[in-house]
């Protein structure tokens, strides 16, 4: 039976290898963290993970955390009245069309890493890099590295044409909390948009301590959001979090009167440049890695699309791997499959990366009409689940008011 080598045990790279395990494939991870250090260490993710995605997993066997998970039910968005304190100029929430779930990846990845080397695959524990790399080469048939926002992708050309940005777009940070009120009526991504200064949203999730809520804040750089670099112990992070919500969102901070913090790892705070990479390395033997997941696409959170992008991606590489069947994994073969994938990631980098910039008036005008029109909000809403929906009306201001005035003459009538 052929052999694959995955350097990365993530959301990417474990997926991926258990599907081939499945088939029959003989297959090595090389990941550089033990299950009980990622149980153990800090939130790495929110993770918020919608139908298309939860579907993959389903598929190959991965939902074990299906029934205990609590359900986000839909999204919503507020943007504070910018003369009216403690106002909203905009506010509506939207049911999906079927939930997403968030589980700590620290519950999921050492499950499946464990998983994995039950059912025979080949684990090892070790940091992959060129020579490691090498000698999987010199043993597999094909290597891919999923190593997600590991050093070692660096290897990959960053594509210019294909990367908007060469810095972090946002400061980013994570709270997980217990303890938080629910929102009214269904749960839901509660977004909320301050021009000029980042965002908030905040969902249900599964941590290791049961089910939680999960606090993303996207600063501004330079920006009064971009705050987290003089915190020093866990109690001041979620003593910051709470003081950004009294400061700018008073609803969310009220939802916030008796949260205590999951547990002292719950938090998380940095930044990084979107960037999209060359999916084909060629090492100094000559011998081929072929990127995948973060490695290769990253995108900012502010779209929740990291994970989903990741499942994504390992349900196309697994089916071109497997229809592939005996024949060499040749660098046009690797180019190939990721332009498979592209054809749909490109939509979310484009959507995702859009998010980032002050937005255009006819997007303002979008967010605003979906106040009033229930089937525009729920197109916004179920966009999350495949973001190629968005297009052409996202960019395109023609396009948009077209689509406006079409869902809410639907809502008139
Ligand atoms: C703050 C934040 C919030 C997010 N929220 C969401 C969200 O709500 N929804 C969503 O879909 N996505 C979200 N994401 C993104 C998502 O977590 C990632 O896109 C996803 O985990 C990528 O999967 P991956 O397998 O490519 O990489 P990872 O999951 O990062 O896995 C990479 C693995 O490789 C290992 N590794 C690294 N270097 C080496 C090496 N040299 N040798 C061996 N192993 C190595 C790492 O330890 C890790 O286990 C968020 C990310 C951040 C930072």
């Amino acid at each position: 039976m052929r052999r694959i080598a995955i350097v990365g045990g993530g959301q990417a790279g474990l997926p991926l290898a258990l599907g081939l395990l499945d088939k029959g494939y003989e297959v090595t991870v090389v990941t550089n963290r033990e299950p009980d250090d990622i149980r153990r260490g800090k939130v790495m993710s929110s993770q918020c993970m919608f139908d298309a995605s939860l579907q993959i997993e389903r598929d190959l066997g991965l939902n074990q955390w299906e029934a205990d998970c609590p359900p986000v039910e839909g999204i919503g968005l507020a943007v504070p009245h910018p003369e009216r304190p403690g106002h909203k100029l905009i506010d509506w929430a939207a049911r999906l069309d079927r939930p997403a779930q968030a589980v700590d990846q620290r519950i999921k990845m050492p499950a499946w890493m464990e998983l994995f080397a039950a059912r025979g695959g080949r684990l090892l524990i070790q940091d992959g890099g060129v020579a490691e790399l090498e000698l999987l080469a010199a043993s597999h048939d094909l290597v891919l590295l999923a190593a997600g926002k590991g050093d070692v992708v660096k290897l990959f050309e960053r594509d210019t044409a294909r990367s908007r940005f060469d810095k972090p777009q946002r400061a980013l940070a994570l709270t997980y909390v217990h303890g938080m009120r629910p929102a009214p009526v269904f749960s839901r991504v509660a977004f909320n948009l301050i021009p000029g200064v980042g965002e908030y949203f905040v969902f249900p999730a599964l941590t290791t301590t049961g089910p939680c809520e999960i606090m993303v804040f996207e600063g501004v750089p330079g920006g009064p959001m971009d705050c987290w670099r003089d915190i020093k112990t866990p109690q001041d992070h979620l003593a910051k979090s709470l003081d950004i919500l009294r400061t700018f969102l008073p609803w969310e901070a009220e939802r916030c009167a008796s949260v205590e913090l999951t547990d002292a790892n719950g938090i998380l705070a940095g930044s990084f440049a979107p960037t999209v990479r060359k999916p084909v390395m060629t090492l100094p033997s000559g011998r081929l890695v072929f990127g995948l997941g973060d490695a290769v696409v990253t995108n900012d959170p502010i779209t929740g699309q990291g994970s989903n992008n990741a499942t994504k991606a390992c349900a196309v590489y697994l089916e071109a791997i497997l229809a592939r069947g005996d024949q060499a994994f040749t660098a046009e073969w690797m180019q190939q499959t990721f332009e498979r994938f592209w054809d749909y990631a490109s939509a979310v980098v484009d959507w995702t990366n859009s998010m980032l910039l002050p937005p255009p008036p006819h997007l303002l005008h979008l967010l605003q009409a979906a106040g009033d029109a229930p089937a525009l909000a729920s197109a916004v809403a179920n966009g999350f689940n495949h973001p190629p929906n968005f297009f052409p009306w996202w960019t395109d201001a023609t396009a948009c008011e077209a689509f406006i005035a079409a869902k809410s003459t639907r809502a008139a009538a």
